[in-house]
């Protein structure tokens, strides 16, 4: 199935950032097109090939095979609040349409009178049937997550569940032994040699995937299937044609409780597919796609990545990661 994939054709695209995310303020990727359309192979830049292997799994599934069935038509997605004040947190959640806001906290260690404002804030413009989760990317320690989650939950009034309070599983398991509202595992699922490892010790209440990283659809769909978790899906930050799979995963996983994290698109700057397939959720849900989206040539001109250096820096990444699939074995389904 590798074999049936041009390499050489592949396009490297630059797309800016909106504002800045994880340090980088352009995004970078490969579009592949293989016999079932095509994909995006998207590791961040510092990622190992090791770890970059899998992405190129869930590219290669998509552009060689597609994706299993949908189980629904459309996915709710969650908008994102970032850091800011009162008055743009409002903004946010009334412009996206969308019925759950997942609202970052903990941004600096004097963060909870702000943090406690902007959930007031985001209930405030969500209502009271909307839901609410708050994102600590494991900053805090046990004490501080079970002081500031109880704190935060009274001022949500309600809060749907804290994402990665803590950095280690074991102080997950610690913090949701002592708080009622449920505990989710992102950062501990996606960066563990074995992602059961958070359910099996009780450290979590949901898990939060991404299939771009876990090396593809029917990969992520055995791994939330042995985990016995709720699952939320969440994006990798790919352009919509990545960002497809992951909403292929959404509308494929047997149960889907809870509004995903793929507004993702809002926070680049532009896209490689026309406006009409952009996968731009519409009233607070995506659909969910049967096919790859194809990119629109134009566009690939405008947001082709033109500095050579780094675009050779692409090309010979993805040929080591390329003999990585083979010789490993680490085409995972
Ligand atoms: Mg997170």
């Amino acid at each position: 199935m590798v074999s049936e994939i041009d390499f050489d054709a592949a396009r490297i695209y630059a797309v800016p950032l909106r504002t800045r995310f994880r340090d980088i303020t352009v995004r970078e990727g490969i579009l592949i097109e293989g016999p079932a359309g095509w994909s995006e192979f998207c590791p961040f830049l510092e990622y190992d090939d090791l770890e970059s292997a899998c992405w190129l799994a869930t590219a290669v599934e998509q552009c060689t095979q597609g994706w299993p069935k949908p189980l629904r038509d459309r996915v709710p997605i969650n908008c994102i609040v970032p850091a800011v004040g009162e008055r743009r947190a409002r903004e946010i959640v009334a412009g996206s349409g969308c019925h759950t806001a997942k609202v970052k906290v903990a941004d600096h260690p004097e963060s909870l009178s702000e943090d406690l404002a902007r959930v007031e804030a985001v209930r405030d413009a969500l209502g009271p049937g909307g839901a609410i989760r708050v994102d600590a990317n494991g900053v805090w320690d046990v004490e501080t997550a079970v002081d500031h989650i109880r704190q935060l939950d009274k001022a949500a009034g309600g809060l749907e569940y804290v994402e990665q309070p803590c950095g280690t599983i074991e102080e997950l398991a610690a913090v949701r032994r002592q708080v009622e509202v449920r505990v989710a595992a992102d950062e501990s699922i996606r960066r563990a040699d074995d992602p059961l490892r958070v359910a099996v010790a009780g450290a979590a209440d949901v898990a939060v995937i991404k299939c771009t990283p876990l090396g593809g659809v029917r990969r992520s769909l055995r791994i939330a299937e042995a985990a016995g978790l709720p699952c939320v899906v969440s994006s990798a930050l790919e352009t919509s044609v990545g960002l497809a799979a992951q909403v292929a995963l959404a509308g494929a996983l047997p149960e889907l409780d809870f509004a995903c994290g793929l507004g993702t698109l809002s926070l680049l700057d532009g896209d490689v597919v026309a406006d009409a397939a952009s996968l731009r959720p519409v009233d607070g849900y995506l659909l969910v796609p049967r096919t790859p989206p194809t990119p629109d040539l134009a566009l690939l001109d405008t947001y082709q990545l033109t500095d050579p250096r780094q675009a050779a820096w692409w090309r010979n990444r993805l040929a080591r990661v390329r003999g990585l699939l083979r010789a490993k074995d680490v085409t995972p389904w």
